[in-house]
């Protein structure tokens, strides 16, 4: 396959870049370097399978020759990115999609929509299945993101009915792992650089609220299971195991050794309470599931923020 990964200098799209390659595909990557870096993508240069364009995907793509897949997974991703670029945010899920989309209609290329558990918003289901349509505060701070992927993942359902493209959305869940940015602001990167500077945690409210941590590995492989079927609906990509904040941040304490402790900040504004994927679906249509323990993939993360503190 010839792939195009938007997004593909990020924390995703580098691990998904190199996963093709390795499979032995061609990938090109776009990507503004908005949140991106080229320290992610650096090692792909000597394959003369890769290449690279550095342009915003929210103007028109040009891109030569064939394409079998087009992975839309341009966007920032973490809540205190999107509330520093909230307008780059909203434009790359709704106009990014949009080039994006009739980029893989023209190369008649399956489109793949990287979604996330927060098109769920602050959930009144737990775990949440597919079928739930969601709690979201369109004008919160964080609707910017949440609001911007719904449209997307609506945009990407309208071509696939007009246009029977053939497309796949995944939902992702909290996803962790080596790339993530020291300080692009997330629980687990914030927790691992705390702790490893022997510097407080800092828990956001109480530290009741839950999350459940996908290892990178199991979340590319999901996905790579997913762009192989044949299901144009959403799929919950994450691991259901839930914890609290609070339990997450005493795990990592324990891995790194620190002798850290908690210190309690204010909860951010709309900070969902509780997340859990419902993963039926990714079970029993795509064989899928998380085989990456917490406490093996925080270690390999750990090891890998131990060596750039
Ligand atoms: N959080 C925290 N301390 C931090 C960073 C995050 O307690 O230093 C909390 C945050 O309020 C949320 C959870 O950890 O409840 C997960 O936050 P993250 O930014 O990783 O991802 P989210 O799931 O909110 O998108």
């Amino acid at each position: 396959m010839r792939v195009l990964i938007t997004g593909g200098a990020g924390f995703l799209g580098s691990h998904l870049a190199e996963h093709f390659l390795g499979q032995g595909h061609k990938v090109i990557v776009i990507d503004n370097l908005l949140t991106g870096r080229m320290e992610n993508i650096a090692p792909l240069f000597s394959n003369p399978d890769f290449s690279f364009i550095k342009a915003d995907v929210t103007n028109f793509l040009h891109v030569p020759g064939r394409l079998d897949a087009v992975l839309h997974f341009a966007s920032p991703a973490s809540p205190i990115d999107y509330a520093h670029f909230p307008i780059p945010t909203l434009k790359v899920g709704a106009l990014g999609t949009h080039k994006a989309l009739g980029l893989a209609k023209d190369k008649k290329a399956v489109f793949m929509l990287a979604s996330t558990s927060e098109v769920y918003g602050d959930p009144e289901v737990n775990p949440q299945p597919e079928t739930y349509w969601g709690n979201v505060n369109p004008i919160g701070p964080r609707g910017v993101y949440d609001e911007a992927k719904r449209f997307a993942e609506a945009m990407t359902m309208a071509y696939h009915r007009f246009h029977r493209m053939p497309v796949r959305i995944v939902r992702i869940f909290n996803t962790y792992g080596p790339r993530m940015r020291l300080k692009d602001g997330r629980a687990v990167p914030n927790f691992i650089t705390q702790a490893l500077k022997g510097r407080p945690l800092t828990v956001y409210g109480d530290g009741s609220q839950t999350r459940s941590l996908c290892y990178v590995s199991d979340l590319i492989r999901g996905i790579a299971g997913l762009l192989e079927s044949d299901i144009n609906g959403p799929v919950n990509i994450g691991n259901p195991r839930e914890l609290t904040i609070k339990q997450i941040a005493q795990i990592i304490i324990k891995l790194t050794g620190s002798r850290s402790r908690l210190v309690r900040k204010p909860l951010p504004k709309d900070d969902p309470q509780v997340r859990r994927p419902d993963i039926r679906l990714a079970r029993q249509k795509l064989g899928w599931r998380p085989e990456v323990s917490l406490e093996q993939g925080l270690q390999r993360t750990i090891d890998y923020f131990r060596a750039s503190v």
